[in-house]
């Protein structure tokens, strides 16, 4: 492994197991990417060795990584499967999420924890839906849940279900009919009623099966309602989130790669050397060096503002939307430079270069998408007390 100045001594294990990987996660991406499916195998892999439970709580079993431990991971992660990566990192990040806000009753949490622990269950939140678009935006959920005595009735349609093949429980979002409050319900997947729509035949990230999840009927105990949806001007910054921008520059540090090591095997008949030694294609690579920097300066030292100085988090809302504007557009334009740098043999399906161009699209379009940023950043300009 090269000596990667940002890998602290806690994280050594956990990125060496990842590179090991490395070459099989990639084989395996280019079948789940060409036939849409789920990788299945490497999400046995990642069980297998602790993977699901990174940012579960030491107090109940778990790893406890930091913001920072948890976005290294992912970056290397993303690096060898972004869609491996997008995907666990939902999961990992709703974890790191419950923890940090403490926004779901104790006793839900701790159970899901030692779930989470002992059988290696997966989670994540169904939040978007067809009609009230991305929750970033604000608008309220068209899903129902209606109160019939103590239980609560579930009647819905989300879409963008990540991990939709395997997971054990999802998180749905909910308008409560009575109150007009919006709830987070945590539901099993055997209950009646809960059925997937496979509708996920994407462009990118084609193997995060983030398919639609439909809800008929589905009738949930009051204890399914873990936490109630703060109002915009109560919700607080979310660290968790920049798992998505270091799952996208882990793809583009892959297409990086792979027109580096093209450039110094290419050999074209004009040549009598690898096109490594033309000054442009330095130039290209010099470009590519200087966004990941970049990007992974940014983002790490933002994270570690977050994991050491708690008491700041609340004033943290710009720096974590920033950081994923730079970082997403970052891995976007380094995509860009390295199919110029390899030309026309990027095109192909054959060439990884033509899946990563692909799949680090997807980025721009997971929150908070680059117009949310320029509106919220804009507007603080002309706040009264700015
Ligand atoms: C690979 C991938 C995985 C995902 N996984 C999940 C998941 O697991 N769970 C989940 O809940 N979601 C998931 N999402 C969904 C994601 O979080 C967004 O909700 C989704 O991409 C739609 O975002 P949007 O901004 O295009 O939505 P929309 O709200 O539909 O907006 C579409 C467009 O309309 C305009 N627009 C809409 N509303 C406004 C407004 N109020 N003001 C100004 N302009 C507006 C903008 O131009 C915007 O680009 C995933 C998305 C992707 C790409």
């Amino acid at each position: 492994m090269n000596v990667d100045i940002f890998v602290n001594g806690k994280l050594e294990k956990w990125i060496r197991q990842i590179e090991e990987w490395k070459d099989i996660f990639e084989a395996r991406a280019i079948e789940n990417d060409r036939d849409a499916t789920f990788p299945f195998q490497n999400f046995n892999d990642l069980k297998n060795h602790g993977f699901f439970q990174l940012t579960v709580p030491k107090k109940y079993g778990g790893e406890e990584v930091s913001l920072y431990e948890f976005l290294l991971i992912q970056e290397y992660l993303g690096e060898a499967d972004g869609a491996t990566a997008l995907s666990l990192g939902w999961h990992n990040g709703i974890v790191m999420k419950i923890r940090e806000d403490q926004s779901w009753n104790e006793n839900a949490y701790e159970s899901i924890c030692l779930e989470i622990v002992k059988q290696g269950v997966l989670m994540n939140s169904c939040a978007t839906e067809p009609a009230s678009g991305s929750p970033a935006r604000g608008g309220k959920p068209q899903t129902v849940a209606t109160k019939v005595g103590s239980d609560y009735i579930i009647n819905g349609h989300k879409t963008f279900t990540s991990l939709a093949p395997i997971l054990d429980y999802f998180i749905v979002t909910a308008t409560i009919e009575d109150s007009g409050e919006v709830g987070e319900f945590l539901i099993p997947r055997e209950k009646e009623g809960l059925s997937i729509k496979p509708t996920w035949d994407t462009l990118s990230m084609r193997a995060t099966r983030s398919d639609d999840l439909l809800l008929e009927n589905v009738r949930v105990s009051s204890e399914a309602l873990v936490s109630i949806r703060k109002n915009s001007k109560e919700k607080k910054p979310q660290g968790w989130l920049l798992h998505i921008p270091a799952c996208y520059l882990g793809i583009a540090k892959a297409a990086r790669n792979v027109a580096v090591d093209f450039a110094k095997e290419y050999t074209p008949g004009s040549l009598r050397h690898p096109i490594s030694e033309i000054p442009e294609v330095r130039r290209k690579v010099a470009l590519m060096d200087i966004e990941i920097k970049k990007a992974r300066h940014m983002m790490y030292h933002v994270a570690k503002l977050w994991d050491e100085k708690p008491e700041l988090r609340s004033q943290l809302g710009d720096e974590l939307a920033s950081v994923k504007h730079v970082v997403t557009n970052s891995a976007v334009e380094i995509v860009d430079i390295a199919m110029r740098l390899v030309g026309g043999q990027s095109l192909h399906r054959s060439f990884p270069l033509e899946r990563l161009y692909r799949d680090v699209r997807a980025g721009l379009h997971n929150p908070p998408a680059d117009d949310l940023t320029y509106m919220m950043i804009g507007n603080r300009a002309f706040e009264e007390n700015n």
